[in-house]
């Protein structure tokens, strides 16, 4: 259960959230949750969830090369450094508010298996894709794409989303069943790409989620867990997804 909270929480934020979570959110066995914090948050919310196995720290974005000349970018060491576990690649803004590429999804996928930390790749549809008929061609072409330069998807850990972009932070939800079929298009894909590895891939959705939809999203066939914009910025929104 992955929470983005894009460019909201800064540290002083991030850290007054993390303890209204952390008290109500108990130690879970069965489900992992995730925080993708701005950068300038990692070390709040790193020190917030020191002694939580339950709970990964991660990146929003990382730049591909190791270090440089790279005014405003992040290095996969430096997420590493400051107790990241798992990198966003490839989220619906970053393609299409910041032009990022299938090709530029793919060095970061590349240096985040590099750096061994996992990758959560986002791959989704705009509207008119949809309408056309062209979701599913899209949403391979991005996977496919995306994982491209990685050299050991057969053994290392990745994570995908699939992101609807016209569900994104617009209260349009896919349907359960749409969600679904493009998560079983997902796996298959993904058996072709990781082999037998491709079983426990962890495939979330992401697009719109709440406490009301998340339940149902969740008991979906091949719907592994959510990826969660608006719905993380309330800690009692959050928890209630989280414990979905
Ligand atoms: C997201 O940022 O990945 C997302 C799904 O946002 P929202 O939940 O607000 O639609």
């Amino acid at each position: 259960m992955a929470a983005n909270w894009k460019m909201n929480n800064g540290p002083t934020s991030a850290r007054e959230f993390m303890q209204a979570f952390l008290d109500q959110y108990p130690r879970q066995n069965d489900r992992t949750v995730l925080f993708f914090p701005p950068a300038l948050s990692l070390a709040a919310v790193a020190s917030a969830i020191a002694d939580r196995r339950d709970i990964l720290l991660g990146v929003q974005n990382v730049y591909w090369a190791d270090q440089g000349a790279f005014t405003g970018e992040l290095s996969v060491g430096m997420a590493r450094d400051a107790g990241a576990r798992v990198v966003l690649v490839g989220h619906s803004e970053r393609r299409h508010v910041f032009g990022e590429t299938d090709q530029q999804t793919a060095l970061k996928c590349a240096a985040v298996e590099r750096g061994g930390l996992i990758p959560l790749l986002c791959v989704g549809e705009v509207l008119d894709e949809r309408d056309a008929g062209d979701a599913e061609s899209v949403v391979v072409r991005q996977l496919h794409a995306g994982f491209a330069q990685m050299t050991q998807l057969a053994t290392r850990d990745v994570m995908v989303a699939y992101e609807p972009v016209w569900a994104i932070g617009t209260g349009r939800t896919a349907t359960p069943e749409d969600a679904s079929a493009m998560h079983s298009v997902i796996r298959r894909e993904l058996k072709s790409l990781c082999g037998d590895r491709a079983r426990v891939t962890p495939i979330l959705y992401g697009g719109s989620v709440n406490p009301g939809n998340a339940p149902t999203l969740m008991a979906s066939p091949d719907i592994d867990g959510l990826l969660v914009g608006g719905a993380s910025l309330d800690a009692s929104s959050w928890l209630a997804v989280a414990r979905s």
